[in-house]
Protein backbone atom coordinates (compact mmCIF):
# COMPACT_ATOMS: atom_id res chain seq x y z
CA UNK A 1 0.00 0.00 0.00
CA UNK A 2 1.57 3.23 -1.10
CA UNK A 3 1.74 6.03 1.89
CA UNK A 4 -0.98 8.05 0.06
CA UNK A 5 -3.37 5.35 0.23
CA UNK A 6 -2.23 4.15 3.88
CA UNK A 7 -2.86 7.91 4.87
CA UNK A 8 -6.74 7.94 2.60
CA UNK A 9 -7.13 4.52 5.30
CA UNK A 10 -6.56 6.60 8.10
CA UNK A 11 -8.22 9.55 7.15
CA UNK A 12 -11.39 6.99 6.09
CA UNK A 13 -11.00 5.59 9.49
CA UNK A 14 -11.48 8.58 11.46
CA UNK A 15 -14.17 10.08 9.80
CA UNK A 16 -16.34 6.60 10.42
CA UNK A 17 -15.28 7.19 13.86
CA UNK A 18 -16.13 10.52 14.43
CA UNK A 19 -19.22 10.08 12.70
CA UNK A 20 -20.21 7.65 15.04
CA UNK A 21 -19.36 9.14 17.95
CA UNK A 22 -23.08 9.99 19.72
CA UNK A 23 -22.47 14.00 20.35
CA UNK A 24 -22.55 13.28 15.92
CA UNK A 25 -25.02 10.94 15.64
CA UNK A 26 -27.08 13.01 18.09
CA UNK A 27 -26.96 15.92 16.22
CA UNK A 28 -27.74 14.59 12.36
CA UNK A 29 -30.39 12.92 13.62
CA UNK A 30 -32.53 15.39 15.76
CA UNK A 31 -31.62 18.56 12.93
CA UNK A 32 -35.46 19.34 12.92
CA UNK A 33 -35.76 19.65 16.42
CA UNK A 34 -32.75 21.71 16.40
CA UNK A 35 -33.80 23.97 14.01
CA UNK A 36 -37.63 24.08 15.60
CA UNK A 37 -35.97 24.80 18.57
CA UNK A 38 -35.18 28.71 16.81
CA UNK A 39 -31.92 28.80 17.90
CA UNK A 40 -29.67 28.22 15.39
CA UNK A 41 -30.54 29.12 11.70
CA UNK A 42 -29.44 25.78 9.08
CA UNK A 43 -26.31 27.82 8.01
CA UNK A 44 -25.29 28.08 12.08
CA UNK A 45 -26.65 24.15 12.73
CA UNK A 46 -24.17 23.06 9.14
CA UNK A 47 -21.42 25.43 10.59
CA UNK A 48 -21.54 23.65 14.18
CA UNK A 49 -22.00 20.17 12.68
CA UNK A 50 -18.99 20.69 10.78
CA UNK A 51 -16.62 22.20 13.29
CA UNK A 52 -17.63 19.36 15.84
CA UNK A 53 -17.48 16.78 13.06
CA UNK A 54 -13.34 18.29 12.32
CA UNK A 55 -12.55 17.90 16.38
CA UNK A 56 -13.59 14.11 16.68
CA UNK A 57 -11.88 13.52 13.53
CA UNK A 58 -8.67 14.90 15.06
CA UNK A 59 -9.57 13.37 18.56
CA UNK A 60 -9.98 9.40 16.46
CA UNK A 61 -6.85 10.25 14.45
CA UNK A 62 -4.71 10.91 17.96
CA UNK A 63 -5.78 7.53 19.36
CA UNK A 64 -5.17 5.98 15.86
CA UNK A 65 -1.53 7.53 16.16
CA UNK A 66 -0.89 6.07 19.89
CA UNK A 67 -2.15 2.81 19.13
CA UNK A 68 0.99 2.89 16.79
CA UNK A 69 3.14 1.86 20.06
CA UNK A 70 2.02 0.43 23.17
CA UNK A 71 3.81 3.33 25.18
CA UNK A 72 3.75 7.04 24.06
CA UNK A 73 4.97 10.03 26.16
CA UNK A 74 5.80 14.04 25.28
CA UNK A 75 7.44 13.57 22.75
CA UNK A 76 5.21 11.60 21.04
CA UNK A 77 2.59 14.46 21.45
CA UNK A 78 4.55 16.80 20.27
CA UNK A 79 5.23 14.94 17.18
CA UNK A 80 1.49 14.66 16.76
CA UNK A 81 0.79 18.43 17.30
CA UNK A 82 3.46 19.21 14.68
CA UNK A 83 2.17 16.72 11.95
CA UNK A 84 -1.33 18.17 12.28
CA UNK A 85 -0.27 21.91 12.88
CA UNK A 86 -1.77 22.22 15.73
CA UNK A 87 -0.51 23.46 19.29
CA UNK A 88 0.48 20.85 21.86
CA UNK A 89 -2.57 22.52 24.25
CA UNK A 90 -4.88 21.22 21.60
CA UNK A 91 -3.56 17.67 21.43
CA UNK A 92 -3.55 17.71 25.40
CA UNK A 93 -7.10 18.87 25.56
CA UNK A 94 -7.97 15.93 23.05
CA UNK A 95 -5.79 13.40 25.33
CA UNK A 96 -8.05 14.43 28.39
CA UNK A 97 -11.04 13.28 26.07
CA UNK A 98 -9.42 10.13 25.10
CA UNK A 99 -8.68 9.28 28.84
CA UNK A 100 -12.32 10.41 29.82
CA UNK A 101 -13.59 8.36 27.51
CA UNK A 102 -12.04 5.43 28.71
CA UNK A 103 -9.80 5.44 25.46
CA UNK A 104 -6.57 5.50 26.60
CA UNK A 105 -4.68 5.65 30.17
CA UNK A 106 -2.73 8.63 30.85
CA UNK A 107 0.27 8.92 33.86
CA UNK A 108 1.55 11.94 35.01
CA UNK A 109 5.20 11.36 35.96
CA UNK A 110 6.89 13.70 38.63
CA UNK A 111 10.40 14.40 39.93
CA UNK A 112 10.19 15.00 43.66
CA UNK A 113 12.59 17.65 44.95
CA UNK A 114 12.95 16.92 48.94
CA UNK A 115 11.85 20.07 50.89
CA UNK A 116 14.23 21.83 53.40
CA UNK A 117 13.22 24.16 56.28
CA UNK A 118 9.67 25.85 55.57
CA UNK A 119 9.77 25.17 52.06
CA UNK A 120 7.50 22.11 51.40
CA UNK A 121 8.51 19.25 49.01
CA UNK A 122 7.72 19.89 45.47
CA UNK A 123 6.54 17.37 42.67
CA UNK A 124 7.82 18.73 39.18
CA UNK A 125 6.63 17.48 35.91
CA UNK A 126 9.04 15.36 34.16
CA UNK A 127 6.55 13.24 31.40
CA UNK A 128 3.53 11.84 30.20
CA UNK A 129 3.05 7.59 30.44
CA UNK A 130 0.53 6.89 27.51
CA UNK A 131 -1.22 3.53 26.97
CA UNK A 132 -4.02 2.95 24.55
CA UNK A 133 -7.09 0.81 25.80
CA UNK A 134 -6.17 -3.06 24.47
CA UNK A 135 -10.15 -3.15 23.68
CA UNK A 136 -11.06 -2.41 20.28
CA UNK A 137 -12.43 1.63 19.41
CA UNK A 138 -15.84 0.14 18.66
CA UNK A 139 -16.35 -1.78 21.93
CA UNK A 140 -15.65 0.97 23.75
CA UNK A 141 -17.40 3.62 21.89
CA UNK A 142 -18.57 6.49 24.69
CA UNK A 143 -21.83 6.62 25.17
CA UNK A 144 -24.39 9.32 26.06
CA UNK A 145 -23.61 10.60 29.92
CA UNK A 146 -26.85 13.14 31.35
CA UNK A 147 -25.03 16.39 32.85
CA UNK A 148 -28.24 15.89 35.25
CA UNK A 149 -25.77 13.30 37.26
CA UNK A 150 -23.83 16.44 37.79
CA UNK A 151 -27.09 18.34 39.76
CA UNK A 152 -28.32 15.42 41.44
CA UNK A 153 -24.86 14.74 42.95
CA UNK A 154 -24.39 18.32 44.10
CA UNK A 155 -21.59 19.09 42.03
CA UNK A 156 -22.84 21.52 39.83
CA UNK A 157 -21.78 25.27 40.20
CA UNK A 158 -24.73 26.91 38.56
CA UNK A 159 -22.47 28.47 36.13
CA UNK A 160 -25.55 28.19 33.39
CA UNK A 161 -23.24 27.13 30.38
CA UNK A 162 -25.12 23.94 29.78
CA UNK A 163 -28.40 25.83 29.35
CA UNK A 164 -26.72 28.40 27.72
CA UNK A 165 -25.48 26.11 25.14
CA UNK A 166 -28.82 23.18 24.75
CA UNK A 167 -29.36 23.20 21.27
CA UNK A 168 -32.93 23.10 22.06
CA UNK A 169 -33.54 25.08 24.96
CA UNK A 170 -34.48 22.00 27.21
CA UNK A 171 -32.57 23.25 30.03
CA UNK A 172 -32.87 25.70 32.85
CA UNK A 173 -30.55 26.78 35.58
CA UNK A 174 -32.24 28.24 38.17
CA UNK A 175 -31.31 28.81 42.13
CA UNK A 176 -28.20 26.92 41.38
CA UNK A 177 -29.93 23.78 40.27
CA UNK A 178 -30.36 22.68 36.70
CA UNK A 179 -34.18 20.78 35.16
CA UNK A 180 -34.03 19.02 32.11
CA UNK A 181 -37.19 18.73 30.11
CA UNK A 182 -36.75 15.45 29.04
CA UNK A 183 -39.65 15.69 26.52
CA UNK A 184 -37.55 17.83 24.46
CA UNK A 185 -33.91 16.87 25.14
CA UNK A 186 -31.92 15.31 21.93
CA UNK A 187 -29.61 13.23 24.23
CA UNK A 188 -26.52 15.32 22.42
CA UNK A 189 -24.28 15.41 25.88
CA UNK A 190 -23.23 18.59 24.67
CA UNK A 191 -24.27 19.75 27.93
CA UNK A 192 -22.03 17.37 30.20
CA UNK A 193 -18.97 17.94 27.62
CA UNK A 194 -19.18 21.52 28.26
CA UNK A 195 -19.68 21.54 31.79
CA UNK A 196 -16.36 22.49 34.13
CA UNK A 197 -17.68 20.20 36.75
CA UNK A 198 -17.94 16.72 34.55
CA UNK A 199 -13.98 17.11 33.55
CA UNK A 200 -11.44 20.15 33.27
CA UNK A 201 -8.07 19.85 32.23
CA UNK A 202 -6.10 22.54 34.49
CA UNK A 203 -3.19 21.86 32.92
CA UNK A 204 -4.18 22.50 29.41
CA UNK A 205 -6.30 25.36 30.45
CA UNK A 206 -3.20 27.20 32.20
CA UNK A 207 -0.87 26.44 29.56
CA UNK A 208 -3.75 27.74 26.85
CA UNK A 209 -3.69 31.34 28.95
CA UNK A 210 0.25 31.33 28.75
CA UNK A 211 0.09 30.63 25.01
CA UNK A 212 2.95 28.42 24.60
CA UNK A 213 3.79 24.77 24.30
CA UNK A 214 5.83 24.68 27.55
CA UNK A 215 4.60 22.24 30.28
CA UNK A 216 5.16 24.39 33.74
CA UNK A 217 3.92 24.12 37.32
CA UNK A 218 1.69 26.88 38.38
CA UNK A 219 1.04 29.05 41.47
CA UNK A 220 -1.89 29.04 43.75
CA UNK A 221 -2.90 32.14 41.45
CA UNK A 222 -2.59 30.89 38.43
CA UNK A 223 -0.22 32.17 36.00
CA UNK A 224 -0.52 35.98 35.14
CA UNK A 225 1.77 38.67 33.40
CA UNK A 226 1.57 41.66 35.81
CA UNK A 227 0.02 42.15 38.59
CA UNK A 228 -1.75 45.84 40.05
CA UNK A 229 -3.87 47.70 42.57
CA UNK A 230 -5.82 49.71 41.21
CA UNK A 231 -9.16 52.05 41.40
CA UNK A 232 -11.56 53.55 38.76
CA UNK A 233 -11.03 57.77 38.30
CA UNK A 234 -15.09 57.55 36.82
CA UNK A 235 -17.12 59.66 39.41
CA UNK A 236 -20.39 57.41 38.91
CA UNK A 237 -18.73 54.16 39.24
CA UNK A 238 -16.14 55.43 42.19
CA UNK A 239 -19.68 56.55 43.87
CA UNK A 240 -21.51 53.18 43.91
CA UNK A 241 -18.16 50.55 43.59
CA UNK A 242 -17.84 47.86 46.54
CA UNK A 243 -14.06 48.23 46.34
CA UNK A 244 -12.02 49.93 43.30
CA UNK A 245 -14.41 49.68 40.64
CA UNK A 246 -12.29 48.27 38.06
CA UNK A 247 -14.16 45.35 36.67
CA UNK A 248 -17.40 48.62 35.70
CA UNK A 249 -14.20 50.56 34.04
CA UNK A 250 -13.73 47.94 31.77
CA UNK A 251 -17.20 47.04 30.43
CA UNK A 252 -17.49 50.74 30.34
CA UNK A 253 -14.33 51.40 28.07
CA UNK A 254 -15.82 48.20 25.99
CA UNK A 255 -18.91 49.52 25.32
CA UNK A 256 -18.20 53.07 24.97
CA UNK A 257 -15.42 52.26 22.15
CA UNK A 258 -17.21 49.35 20.55
CA UNK A 259 -14.71 47.13 21.19
CA UNK A 260 -17.27 44.67 22.01
CA UNK A 261 -21.35 44.86 21.50
CA UNK A 262 -22.57 43.56 24.79
CA UNK A 263 -21.47 42.52 28.09
CA UNK A 264 -23.12 39.44 30.45
CA UNK A 265 -22.69 39.48 33.77
CA UNK A 266 -25.38 39.55 36.94
CA UNK A 267 -28.12 42.64 38.57
CA UNK A 268 -30.23 42.20 41.32
CA UNK A 269 -33.78 41.14 40.24
CA UNK A 270 -36.85 42.45 41.80
CA UNK A 271 -36.04 40.29 44.83
CA UNK A 272 -33.48 41.98 46.38
CA UNK A 273 -29.72 40.47 47.14
CA UNK A 274 -31.34 37.72 44.45
CA UNK A 275 -29.18 37.94 41.12
CA UNK A 276 -30.45 37.16 37.39
CA UNK A 277 -27.71 37.66 34.17
CA UNK A 278 -27.97 40.62 32.36
CA UNK A 279 -26.96 41.52 28.95
CA UNK A 280 -25.60 44.64 29.37
CA UNK A 281 -25.46 47.47 26.05
CA UNK A 282 -25.14 50.89 27.79
CA UNK A 283 -23.22 52.79 30.93
CA UNK A 284 -26.29 53.16 32.83
CA UNK A 285 -26.90 49.45 32.51
CA UNK A 286 -23.25 49.00 33.90
CA UNK A 287 -24.23 50.71 37.02
CA UNK A 288 -26.99 48.85 37.38
CA UNK A 289 -24.14 45.41 37.97
CA UNK A 290 -22.22 47.07 41.12
CA UNK A 291 -21.33 45.71 44.26
CA UNK A 292 -20.40 41.96 45.09
CA UNK A 293 -23.47 39.49 45.15
CA UNK A 294 -23.27 36.61 47.26
CA UNK A 295 -25.77 34.03 46.08
CA UNK A 296 -24.89 32.05 42.83
CA UNK A 297 -26.08 33.18 39.20
CA UNK A 298 -25.95 31.55 36.31
CA UNK A 299 -24.53 34.29 34.46
CA UNK A 300 -23.69 31.67 30.81
CA UNK A 301 -26.94 30.73 30.76
CA UNK A 302 -27.85 33.89 28.77
CA UNK A 303 -25.55 33.26 26.28
CA UNK A 304 -28.51 30.94 24.22
CA UNK A 305 -29.95 34.17 23.11
CA UNK A 306 -29.81 34.02 19.17
CA UNK A 307 -29.68 38.24 19.29
CA UNK A 308 -25.79 36.63 20.44
CA UNK A 309 -24.65 35.13 16.96
CA UNK A 310 -23.12 37.96 15.87
CA UNK A 311 -22.31 39.86 18.62
CA UNK A 312 -18.26 40.67 20.30
CA UNK A 313 -19.44 39.78 23.83
CA UNK A 314 -17.63 40.50 27.24
CA UNK A 315 -18.32 38.05 30.13
CA UNK A 316 -17.92 39.34 33.80
CA UNK A 317 -18.39 36.21 36.00
CA UNK A 318 -16.92 34.11 38.49
CA UNK A 319 -14.00 31.52 38.50
CA UNK A 320 -16.19 28.63 37.65
CA UNK A 321 -18.41 30.48 34.85
CA UNK A 322 -14.77 31.68 33.28
CA UNK A 323 -13.21 28.06 33.53
CA UNK A 324 -16.72 26.94 31.57
CA UNK A 325 -15.59 29.73 28.89
CA UNK A 326 -12.37 28.52 28.53
CA UNK A 327 -13.26 24.90 28.38
CA UNK A 328 -15.53 25.73 25.73
CA UNK A 329 -12.56 27.56 23.27
CA UNK A 330 -10.25 24.60 23.87
CA UNK A 331 -13.02 21.85 23.45
CA UNK A 332 -14.23 23.87 20.41
CA UNK A 333 -18.16 22.74 19.44
CA UNK A 334 -18.24 25.84 17.04
CA UNK A 335 -21.24 27.75 18.93
CA UNK A 336 -21.63 30.88 17.60
CA UNK A 337 -22.15 33.04 21.11
CA UNK A 338 -19.18 30.86 22.59
CA UNK A 339 -16.93 31.73 19.75
CA UNK A 340 -18.05 35.21 19.92
CA UNK A 341 -16.33 35.75 23.40
CA UNK A 342 -14.06 38.53 23.25
CA UNK A 343 -13.19 39.21 26.94
CA UNK A 344 -13.30 36.93 30.14
CA UNK A 345 -13.49 39.42 33.15
CA UNK A 346 -12.87 37.15 36.08
CA UNK A 347 -13.76 38.36 39.19
CA UNK A 348 -12.30 36.41 42.61
CA UNK A 349 -14.86 34.21 45.03
CA UNK A 350 -14.05 32.62 47.77
CA UNK A 351 -17.70 30.71 48.33
CA UNK A 352 -21.03 31.22 46.98
CA UNK A 353 -24.80 30.50 49.18
CA UNK A 354 -28.13 30.24 47.85
CA UNK A 355 -30.85 32.72 48.34
CA UNK A 356 -31.86 31.11 51.10
CA UNK A 357 -28.50 30.48 53.07
CA UNK A 358 -28.23 34.54 52.81
CA UNK A 359 -31.68 35.19 54.52
CA UNK A 360 -30.54 32.49 57.14
CA UNK A 361 -27.05 34.70 57.65
CA UNK A 362 -29.11 37.80 57.75
CA UNK A 363 -31.49 36.21 60.04
CA UNK A 364 -28.40 35.24 62.46
CA UNK A 365 -27.03 38.76 62.06
CA UNK A 366 -30.65 39.77 63.26
CA UNK A 367 -31.08 41.91 59.87
CA UNK A 368 -33.95 42.31 57.27
CA UNK A 369 -32.18 41.30 54.22
CA UNK A 370 -34.29 44.47 52.60
CA UNK A 371 -32.40 46.63 54.66
CA UNK A 372 -28.92 45.18 53.48
CA UNK A 373 -27.16 47.90 51.43
CA UNK A 374 -24.15 45.71 50.81
CA UNK A 375 -22.41 42.12 51.77
CA UNK A 376 -18.72 41.59 51.89
CA UNK A 377 -16.31 39.26 53.15
CA UNK A 378 -13.34 40.23 54.82
CA UNK A 379 -10.74 39.35 57.45
CA UNK A 380 -12.50 36.13 58.08
CA UNK A 381 -16.10 37.85 58.47
CA UNK A 382 -19.34 38.08 56.44
CA UNK A 383 -20.64 41.62 57.12
CA UNK A 384 -23.41 43.14 56.45
CA UNK A 385 -23.84 46.76 56.10
CA UNK A 386 -27.22 48.60 56.37
CA UNK A 387 -29.23 51.74 54.79
CA UNK A 388 -29.20 52.59 58.13
CA UNK A 389 -25.88 53.30 58.63
CA UNK A 390 -25.13 49.83 60.60
CA UNK A 391 -22.21 47.36 60.63
CA UNK A 392 -23.05 43.82 61.70
CA UNK A 393 -20.97 41.10 61.42
CA UNK A 394 -20.55 37.06 61.75
CA UNK A 395 -17.07 35.00 61.33
CA UNK A 396 -17.14 33.05 58.26
CA UNK A 397 -16.96 29.60 60.52
CA UNK A 398 -19.93 30.09 61.82
CA UNK A 399 -21.91 30.30 58.23
CA UNK A 400 -19.26 27.96 56.07
CA UNK A 401 -22.14 25.51 56.58
CA UNK A 402 -24.59 27.48 55.08
CA UNK A 403 -22.11 27.69 51.74
CA UNK A 404 -22.92 25.73 48.74
CA UNK A 405 -21.66 21.97 48.91
CA UNK A 406 -20.13 22.38 45.44
CA UNK A 407 -18.05 25.91 46.17
CA UNK A 408 -16.34 23.23 48.44
CA UNK A 409 -15.00 21.41 46.01
CA UNK A 410 -14.37 24.57 43.79
CA UNK A 411 -10.00 25.39 43.88
CA UNK A 412 -9.65 28.48 41.81
CA UNK A 413 -9.81 31.82 44.14
CA UNK A 414 -8.86 34.62 41.76
CA UNK A 415 -10.63 33.62 38.15
CA UNK A 416 -7.26 31.87 36.69
CA UNK A 417 -8.87 31.04 33.32
CA UNK A 418 -9.55 34.77 32.72
CA UNK A 419 -7.89 36.90 30.46
CA UNK A 420 -7.91 39.73 33.10
CA UNK A 421 -8.87 38.99 37.06
CA UNK A 422 -10.29 41.36 39.63
CA UNK A 423 -10.52 41.17 43.25
CA UNK A 424 -10.26 42.80 46.57
CA UNK A 425 -8.36 40.82 48.63
CA UNK A 426 -4.25 42.16 48.30
CA UNK A 427 -5.20 45.70 48.32
CA UNK A 428 -6.14 47.88 50.53
CA UNK A 429 -9.79 49.34 50.93
CA UNK A 430 -11.09 50.97 47.99
CA UNK A 431 -8.98 49.41 45.90
CA UNK A 432 -9.10 46.45 43.59
CA UNK A 433 -6.16 43.54 42.77
CA UNK A 434 -6.04 43.18 39.14
CA UNK A 435 -4.21 39.84 37.76
CA UNK A 436 -3.11 40.66 33.98
CA UNK A 437 -2.94 36.86 32.75
CA UNK A 438 -3.15 37.78 29.00
CA UNK A 439 -2.12 39.66 26.03
CA UNK A 440 -5.85 40.74 25.54
CA UNK A 441 -6.28 41.42 28.88
CA UNK A 442 -3.00 43.55 29.16
CA UNK A 443 -4.23 45.46 26.34
CA UNK A 444 -7.19 46.18 27.95
CA UNK A 445 -5.59 47.09 30.82
CA UNK A 446 -3.01 49.14 29.16
CA UNK A 447 -5.91 51.30 27.42
CA UNK A 448 -7.78 51.92 31.17
CA UNK A 449 -4.68 53.97 31.42
CA UNK A 450 -4.07 55.34 28.94
CA UNK A 451 -7.23 56.78 28.82
CA UNK A 452 -6.98 57.51 32.10
CA UNK A 453 -9.96 55.68 33.42
CA UNK A 454 -7.90 54.32 36.22
CA UNK A 455 -5.49 55.02 38.64
CA UNK A 456 -2.82 52.03 39.04
CA UNK A 457 0.19 50.77 40.88
CA UNK A 458 2.32 47.52 40.35
CA UNK A 459 0.99 45.27 43.42
CA UNK A 460 4.13 44.79 45.02
CA UNK A 461 4.46 48.78 46.23
CA UNK A 462 1.00 48.32 47.89
CA UNK A 463 -0.01 46.29 51.59
CA UNK A 464 -0.80 43.53 52.20
CA UNK A 465 -0.07 42.57 48.04
CA UNK A 466 0.51 39.31 46.55
CA UNK A 467 1.34 37.13 49.36
CA UNK A 468 -1.80 37.19 51.17
CA UNK A 469 -3.57 36.61 47.97
CA UNK A 470 -1.49 33.52 47.63
CA UNK A 471 -1.99 32.37 51.05
CA UNK A 472 -5.61 32.64 51.03
CA UNK A 473 -5.97 31.13 47.31
CA UNK A 474 -3.39 28.19 48.18
CA UNK A 475 -5.69 27.64 51.73
CA UNK A 476 -8.86 27.44 49.16
CA UNK A 477 -6.52 24.98 47.17
CA UNK A 478 -6.13 22.94 50.22
CA UNK A 479 -9.90 22.87 51.11
CA UNK A 480 -11.38 21.79 48.29
CA UNK A 481 -8.83 18.60 48.31
CA UNK A 482 -9.69 18.00 51.59
CA UNK A 483 -13.30 18.33 50.82
CA UNK A 484 -12.79 16.08 47.23
CA UNK A 485 -10.98 13.63 49.07
CA UNK A 486 -13.98 13.18 52.05
CA UNK A 487 -16.26 12.71 48.82
CA UNK A 488 -14.34 10.24 47.37
CA UNK A 489 -14.43 8.52 50.99
CA UNK A 490 -17.53 8.21 50.88
CA UNK A 491 -18.00 7.57 47.49
CA UNK A 492 -19.69 10.53 46.29
CA UNK A 493 -19.37 11.68 42.92
CA UNK A 494 -16.51 14.54 42.39
CA UNK A 495 -15.51 16.40 39.39
CA UNK A 496 -12.64 15.47 37.42
CA UNK A 497 -9.88 18.62 37.75
S1 LIG B 1 -30.18 18.86 27.84
FE1 LIG B 1 -28.09 18.33 27.25
S2 LIG B 1 -28.27 16.37 26.19
FE2 LIG B 1 -30.31 17.30 26.26
S3 LIG B 1 -30.48 18.42 24.34
FE3 LIG B 1 -29.78 19.86 25.88
S4 LIG B 1 -27.55 19.82 25.68
FE4 LIG B 1 -28.31 18.00 24.62
S1 LIG C 1 -21.58 23.39 36.50
FE1 LIG C 1 -22.41 24.70 34.91
S2 LIG C 1 -22.35 23.48 33.05
FE2 LIG C 1 -22.11 22.08 34.79
S3 LIG C 1 -24.15 21.35 35.24
FE3 LIG C 1 -23.81 23.12 36.55
S4 LIG C 1 -24.60 24.85 35.41
FE4 LIG C 1 -24.38 23.18 33.98
S1 LIG D 1 -16.65 29.28 44.95
FE1 LIG D 1 -16.15 28.44 42.95
S2 LIG D 1 -17.92 27.17 42.42
FE2 LIG D 1 -18.57 28.53 44.05
S3 LIG D 1 -19.48 30.28 42.97
FE3 LIG D 1 -17.32 30.76 43.45
S4 LIG D 1 -16.24 30.17 41.60
FE4 LIG D 1 -18.22 29.17 41.49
Amino acid sequence: MSIEENFSWDYLKNVADALDSYRIRALIDAKQDILDAGIYDESQYETILIKMLDEEKLKYSLLNFLKQNSESNLKSLELFSEMNSIELNKTLSFLELLKNENLVSSEELYDKIEGYENNPEQLIFKDFLIKPNKTQTSQLKPIYEPVKIIFETKNCSGCGLCAGICPVNCLQIYNGFGKIDEDKCIRCGLCYFVCPRTYLPVRVLNMTQESTSEIKEYQNVGFFLEAYSARTKIKEISEICQDGGVSSTCLHYLLENNAVDVAIGAKMSNTLWRPEPILLKSKEEIFSTAGTKYVNNPNLQILNQSELHNKKIAVVGVPCQIQALLKSTIYDIGFPSLNNVEYRIGIFCMESFSYESLLKICEKLKVDIKNAKKMDINKGKFFVYTNSGEELNIPIKEISHLGREDCEMCFDLTSESADISIGSIGSPSGWNTVLIRTMKGKELYEKLISNNLIESKPLEEVKPGLPLLQRIAGSKKNNSKKHINTRLEENKRVPNY
